[in-house]
């Protein structure tokens, strides 16, 4: 088994703006804890230099007037929203972070690796398809999804999205695409930014039944995620059996996290890792490609990313502890019935 990390130090040069939470400490951080895990350029860890995505990827999944946008800001240093400065570099800066969750997808499709973690900034799951926010530009898991769909013929992808916050964008951009499930595990919308992600968005069309939300009540946990990924991920993978698994791995649910108010300890990463590998590996040979969103604790951000990596590589994280229901799992079950057994 062989896992690829996707880096680049360019990743580095984004910096939105002074005292801004998505800075370039998260990835040094990270980077550094790999290396002393011995989980950096080793036989079963290789680390891949990104190339930057080319604007037809973007558009695969961005209007044409959107990338214009990005691109005209960076010249005038305007920002897209007051928690999303642009710089100078932003716009190139948007096409790596993309173009490297593009080549983690490529490695795991083409067998170079059993799975791969593209460590990119800026983030993604907030960008929809007409608009940035929310510290996102592109939405770098999207763009990998449909350049990936074009190269592999995947027909597909089950997407987990992990970050406190609810993945706006990647939803609104699959929301009538049956081809994506969209699973979300995050805070209540009531309580936290962007405010979507309730349970009785469900997606329309012929996408309906394909967007699922579970929104954690503020203060929920290892116990919580635990219950959501027994009874509702695994039996949706199971259905749904996708071709590949895309992981939205954002690490500010942890609980001291600045930004939220939930309490995911820092080995849940591990075993909700577990859950998806385990998955993989019986539907559709291990294929996952996991993308960094967000998370703002430096030391838990860095633990988290080691402990999803090391179960990558095979090892076995420590077991889940007891589940308790969340909730909204009983109303979520209810409004999912006619699409799936739960
Ligand atoms: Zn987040």
């Amino acid at each position: 088994m062989s896992t690829a990390l996707v880096y680049s130090e360019k990743y580095l040069e984004h910096k939105p703006s002074r005292g801004h939470p998505e800075r370039p400490e998260r990835l040094k951080a990270i980077v550094e804890a790999l290396r002393r895990a011995k989980l950096w350029g080793t036989p079963s860890v290789k680390v891949i230099e990104p190339k930057p995505a080319k604007r037809e990827d973007i558009e695969l999944v961005h209007d044409a007037e959107h990338v214009e946008l990005v691109e005209r800001l960076s010249k005038s240093e305007r920002p897209l929203d007051g928690d999303t400065p642009v710089r100078k570099n932003t716009f190139e800066l948007a096409l790596l972070a993309a173009g490297g969750t593009i080549d983690a997808g490529r490695a795991v499709l083409s067998g170079e690796a059993s799975n791969a973690f593209a460590l990119v900034r800026p983030p993604g799951h907030h960008a929809s398809r007409a608009r940035g926010g929310g510290f996102c530009y592109f939405n770098n898991l999207a763009v990998m999804i449909e350049r990936m769909k074009r190269e592999f013929k995947l027909r597909r992808i089950f997407v987990l999205d992990f970050d406190a916050h609810h993945g706006n964008g990647t939803q609104d951009i699959f929301y009538e695409d049956p081809s994506v499930l969209y699973l979300s595990l995050h805070q209540d919308p009531l309580t936290l930014y962007p405010g979507t992600g309730f349970v009785h968005e469900l997606g329309s069309g012929e996408g309906e039944g394909y967007t699922v939300n579970v929104p954690m009540p503020p203060g929920s946990g290892d116990a919580e995620y635990a219950s959501a990924m027994g009874e509702i991920f695994v039996p949706l993978t199971e259905q749904f059996k996708p071709e590949l698994f895309a992981v939205s791995a954002g690490f500010d649910a942890y609980a001291d996290d600045p930004l939220t108010q939930l309490r995911l300890s820092t080995p849940a990463y591990g075993w909700l890792t577990r859950f998806v590998v385990e998955q993989a590996e019986r539907l559709c040979k291990g294929r996952v490609v996991f993308v960094l969103e967000g998370g703002y604790v430096l030391d838990a951000l860095a633990e988290g990313v080691v402990n999803v990596v090391k179960t990558m590589t095979g090892e076995k994280p420590p077991t889940p502890v007891e589940p308790r229901r969340p909730s909204v799992i009983g109303e979520l079950k209810r409004g999912l019935a006619s699409y799936w057994k739960l």
